[in-house]
């Protein structure tokens, strides 16, 4: 008889401190998700990590929970900073503090955020107390260690969440500096919705010791569970109409409407404000506490479509977002998936709608190919574009329709002399085309 071993998918298989437990609880979490399930075992072993994982998968209690479970079972009162998570963003750092005050409630644990915007004379004072967890961005918190203000060096897990976005935005050297300023006996997990950006190879070998690699999905399994849609469109004006038309026509809770740039944004929030759509806005030029509050009234339903740029892409975990739709494409693949990823979180469904005019059309595909899927082609109704999609290819790799252009007697001639001076000096070569053959190469003399 052979016998079967169950694995466990509870949480009690992770032996939580009874104080952590209680916060899971809380939570609400009755199981683990694919990457807890996988991640929480060797993070709590120790091991360093480098976990590719979905946003939106619960990545965040993936981290979160080793990283308790090690304080509340080792204390260490007269400690500095003993855990360190470095976030992309402002608003992803809050989250992750948000999510980890609300995991710590039965602790004595304290959690400091440090990220721009803030003052800098409330953060040294804050970790002067020394919280035993610190969210940060990085360049605030480099700041802060070049003030001498931030002591790493009882640091013992250091979490780089969106490690690729990091990369994106040009944080690898701040990045790398902090880590070089942390202890060198500290556990390190890195989480990245993408593993192979480039210069992520030498962030991995400079700050990780022998990771164990756990890829939870791949970036087709990610997004299964989205519907992913294209419009064609001609020019923005369009755009704005097409725009205006799903968001009154479509049904849905919440949506999110992206665009490239801040400008951009603006205009739109003024348009669909305009069209008696209740819309918020969020992009880099706001204040953060306009931020704070715009990210407040859309978590609570207030606002029922936020036009954002990419600041708003990453992490962000609200509930409730049904549709959205990048009124810009998005640069390149790697933030078309983390905007995408606002949908469909936590398993349930979703939707993203893209707008293409011809410009977009190679990125289109581009993105097409990464995610290894194809768009569904939709139109608004009533306001279908010109733009039909790329002319067809003929079998001759040319595009239909096109002849070659003729050269007029002028640039003829002016090639003509152009080849006859290079050729000067050389022999003239007999070219034989017969019997399909390659011209005769020319004899050297
Ligand atoms: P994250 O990927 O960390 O942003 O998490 C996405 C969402 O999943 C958040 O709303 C979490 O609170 C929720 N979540 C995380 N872990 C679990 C779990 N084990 N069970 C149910 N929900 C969870």
């Amino acid at each position: 008889m052979t016998e079967t071993t169950e694995i466990d998918t509870s949480f009690e298989q992770f032996s939580l401190h009874p104080r952590l437990t209680k916060g899971v609880e809380r939570l609400n979490y009755k199981k683990p998700t694919p990457v807890q399930q996988q991640a929480i075992g060797p993070a709590i072993a120790g091991t360093d990590l480098l976990v590719c994982a979905e946003t939106g998968s619960g990545k965040t209690a993936a981290f979160l929970l080793p990283i308790i479970q090690k304080l509340l079972l080792d204390e260490a009162p007269n400690s500095s900073t003993r855990a360190l998570i470095m976030a992309p963003t402002r608003e992803l750092a809050r989250q992750i503090v948000k999510n980890a005050k609300m995991l710590t409630q039965y602790s004595h644990l304290e959690i400091g955020q440090i990220t721009g915007g803030d003052q800098l004379k409330y953060q040294k004072a804050l970790l002067r107390k020394n919280p035993e967890i610190v969210v940060s961005t990085p360049g605030r918190l480099l700041e802060l260690i070049q003030h001498n203000a931030a002591d790493l060096s009882d640091l013992e897990v250091l979490v780089l969440d969106e490690a690729d976005r990091m990369l994106d935005m040009g944080l690898s050297e701040d990045v790398l500096k902090i880590a070089e300023a942390c202890n060198k006996d500290r556990q390190t997990m890195l989480f990245s919705a993408t593993l192979n950006p480039r210069g992520m190879a030498s962030v991995i070998d400079k700050v990780l010791r022998d990771p164990q690699t756990l890829e939870v999905n791949s970036v087709r399994e990610q997004q299964q569970h989205i519907v992913q849609q294209r419009v064609l469109v001609d020019d923005s004006e369009h755009k704005s109409k097409c725009l205006a038309a799903i968001l009154d026509k479509e049904t849905f809770h919440k949506a999110l409407v992206f665009a490239n740039t801040r400008s951009q944004v603006q205009k739109l929030y003024g348009y669909l404000h305009y069209k008696g759509i209740n819309t918020g806005v969020l992009h880099g030029d706001m204040g953060q506490d306009e931020r704070n509050h715009v990210m407040y009234r859309y978590r609570r339903d207030q606002i029922q479509v936020l036009v954002a740029t990419d600041v708003a892409a990453r992490g962000l975990d609200v509930d409730g977002v049904e549709l959205v739709i990048n009124f810009d494409l998005a640069r390149n693949p790697e933030d078309y998936i983390h905007r995408i990823g606002r949908t469909g979180r936590a398993g349930k469904g979703g939707r993203a709608i893209s707008f293409v005019t011809p410009y977009d059309w190679n990125l289109m595909i581009r993105i097409e190919n990464f995610i290894n899927t194809k768009f569904e082609a939709i139109n608004v109704s009533g306001l279908q574009a010109r733009f039909k999609g790329p002319k067809k290819i003929k079998s001759s790799g040319k595009v239909a329709g096109t002849k070659k252009k003729k050269l007029d007697k002028k640039e003829a001639k002016g090639k003509n002399r152009l080849r006859d001076k290079k050729n000067i000096g050389k022999p003239k070569a007999k070219i034989n085309l017969g019997d399909g053959m390659a011209p005769a190469p020319i004899k050297k003399t």
